[in-house]
């Protein structure tokens, strides 16, 4: 099908978090997508066609029939999807993009995919897919939020892990006051936690998505510090 920006109406919401909701934006009769887990797509107001931003699918390539995004309050387009949208609204949406995609193929690879906040959103989509398909690809998800209210389908990652034991999904919560019973890792993502987790680094590919900072730090150390060649360093800045 033509890349062709279509209206679509909103299905569902769901609020994963006082601050982060989940919109399902249905397919309207006779669109189909070749779309790819890992893309993103552009959204736009019917009242305001000139201001759009993109959202990374937090839906895989297998889910027909919808898109789904998950979107945190932050910044105009942000609180305004997550305030204001609900059932039966509608969207404009461009269709899906992007190189921020999961190597399946060759299967066996270990990809490690470093998250901040809503950052996680697409490894969503990596998770289920390779869990869908039982594939022999391993996910590890370094995840950091600021304490363990902010961590985003915190039930489905772990509902994922215990279903594919090649799924592994850990947290970091870098603003916890000393008292709190968290008994996870706490401080912000360090060179030595990655590299804890390469085993074969020439079968490793990184994965990045969050704001531009933490991804140049996650660059930084794959290309520098372990030596990697830019090939297995997979990016998403979303400013
Ligand atoms: C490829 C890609 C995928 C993305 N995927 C997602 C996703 O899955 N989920 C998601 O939630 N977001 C995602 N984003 C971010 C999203 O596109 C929007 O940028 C975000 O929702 C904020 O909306 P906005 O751009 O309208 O914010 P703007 O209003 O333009 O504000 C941008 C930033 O500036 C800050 N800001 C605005 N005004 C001020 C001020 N006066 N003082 C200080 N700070 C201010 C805002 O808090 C915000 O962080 C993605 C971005 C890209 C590029």
């Amino acid at each position: 099908m033509a890349k062709i920006i279509v209206q679509m109406l909103v299905e569902s919401v769901k609020m994963e978090l006082p601050d982060v909701k989940t919109v399902r934006l249905q397919w309207p009769e006779g669109y189909e997508s070749e779309f790819k887990t890992g893309q993103f797509i552009t959204l736009y107001w019917p009242h305001k066609p000139k201001y759009k931003r993109a959202y990374s699918l937090s839906s895989c390539a297998l889910d027909r029939g919808h898109f789904e995004v998950t979107v945190k309050r932050d910044g105009k387009m942000g609180t305004s999807i997550v305030d204001w949208i609900e059932a039966g609204d509608s969207l404009f949406v461009i269709p899906p993009t992007g190189r921020f995609l999961p190597v399946f193929d060759p299967p066996g690879k270990h990809l490690i995919c470093v998250a901040g906040g809503s950052g996680v959103t697409p490894f969503r989509g990596f998770a289920r897919e390779a869990t869908e398909r039982n594939l022999s690809t391993r996910i590890t998800i370094l995840y950091t939020v600021r304490t363990p209210a902010d961590i985003i389908f915190a039930e489905e990652f772990r509902e994922l892990a215990a279903r594919n034991p090649r799924v592994k999904f850990h947290v970091t919560c870098t603003r916890l006051a000393p008292e709190n019973l968290w008994d996870g890792r706490r401080g912000r993502i360090t060179p030595d936690w990655v590299k804890s987790f390469v085993d074969d680094p020439a079968e490793t590919v990184f994965y990045a998505c969050g704001t531009n900072a933490m991804v140049e730090a996650v660059e930084h150390l794959v290309m520098q510090d372990l030596g990697l060649p830019k090939e297995q360093m997979k990016t998403e800045k979303w400013g």
